[in-house]
């Protein structure tokens, strides 16, 4: 029997609209050459034009559509000069990860032959850990407020949540990613020396779930040193995880120590299945170069590999991995776009990951 995969393709604004058929066609040529069906169902929602002509980001009823689909392939959002980006953002891309409880946010974080690092000296094989964050509760709470407004008591506060449901389940995850790789390594970021409520219950939580897997190596870093150990040590980390804050940041600095924003993937993950995950390249529609088809599809391809191995399609995700591991190290100039050097197209580097998916398979 075929296993079929229905897939809700939302491109969204910018180079969204540019970068999501090369992902598409990526995902078309892994279907093809690694015998499974896919169905893609493009939604024209969550983007600025959308907005223009009916006054929201999502029509009603979103959240049944999307629920029908295995998994959520999205571009980007965001068009400032048309919609404020928290109307653009909060009305689209925060609701899906809240009603889809997509609580892990994922990031690769891969040093590739022929990205040039900024860290000085670095070499492919030192760069390779996973960036987990805690995507729903911690420090990204509403609870809070102003008070004694306008005098010189004047105050503000805001809580930061932490349940025991949603730190073990976060740590669940990345305990069974550290497993399945073969270093068996998790880093916890903390600052249990300053936050002296929160922090600690993170680092007990983490304790006890690490007697649960005996194999996996555990370490933890204050956020602080963590940070510096990013950019001076990247060798040292296999699996990192923090909470809601700590993980926004460090999932921003393990791409940035790597090259490109154009290559970076993220998936938001709903680990049980009860809803569709979503898998976004990390940049955002780039309104400087949108509409001159020079963007770099490859982050909107590796999260295209990102979702095939969610869908349980492991050897299609390492095939299109290959594929564009292979392009971006030994492609001439008019394949590759410009943020790598060359003065190809998004099309022509997407062409060249696609044939390269069908060649490798
Ligand atoms: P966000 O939408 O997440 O707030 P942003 O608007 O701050 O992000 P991006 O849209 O990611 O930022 O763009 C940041 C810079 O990186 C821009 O100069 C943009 O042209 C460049 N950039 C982003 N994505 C790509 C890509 N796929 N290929 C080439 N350059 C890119
Ligand atoms: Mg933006």
């Amino acid at each position: 029997m075929t296993r079929t995969h229905r897939i809700a393709v939302i491109a969204g604004d910018g180079i969204g609209q540019e970068v999501v058929p090369e992902g598409v066609r990526a995902l078309e040529a892994a279907a093809e050459a690694y015998g499974f069906e896919l169905r893609t169902t493009e939604f024209d929602y969550a983007s600025a034009d959308y907005y223009l002509k009916h006054g929201t980001m999502l029509p009603d009823g979103w959240f049944e559509q999307l629920s029908a689909y295995d998994a959520i392939f999205f571009g980007a959002v965001g068009w400032p000069e048309v919609v404020p980006d928290h109307v653009s953002l909060w009305g689209s891309l925060i609701q899906f990860r809240r009603h889809f409880d997509q609580y892990v946010n994922l990031r690769p974080v891969k040093l590739l032959e022929g990205m040039k690092s900024p860290l000085a000296g670095r070499s492919p094989g030192d760069v390779d850990f996973y960036v987990v964050r805690e995507n729903t509760e911690g420090e990204y709470s509403s609870i809070g407020g102003k008070m004694f407004e306008g005098t010189d008591r004047e105050t503000v506060i805001q809580e930061t949540v932490m349940t025991r449901t949603g730190v073990d389940r976060v740590l669940t995850y990345a305990f069974e990613l550290a497993q399945r790789r073969p270093r068996r390594h998790l880093t916890s970021a903390t600052k249990s020396n300053g936050i002296s409520i929160t922090m600690p219950y993170w680092d007990e939580r983490v304790e006890e779930m690490g007697r649960r897997y005996p194999e996996v190596d555990v370490d933890k870093f204050h956020i602080d040193i963590l940070a510096a150990n990013f950019v001076l040590h990247p060798d040292w980390f296999d699996v990192v995880v923090g909470s809601n804050l700590f993980g926004d940041i460090l999932s921003d600095l393990g791409p940035a120590c790597t090259g490109t924003i154009g290559i970076a993937p993220s998936a938001n993950i709903n680990p049980e299945r009860r809803f569709p995950s979503l898998f976004e390249p990390v940049h955002g529609s780039a309104p400087d170069i949108a509409g001159r088809g020079i963007a770099n599809p490859v982050g909107q391809i590796w999260s295209a590999a990102l979702m095939l191995e969610h869908l349980g399609e492991r050897e299609a995700a390492a095939g299109i991995q290959r594929a564009f591991e292979k392009v971006l190290a030994g492609s001439p100039r008019e394949v590759l776009t410009p943020d790598l050097g060359g003065d190809g197209s998004t099309q022509s580097l997407g062409k060249a990951v696609a044939d390269g998916i069908l060649a490798g398979a």
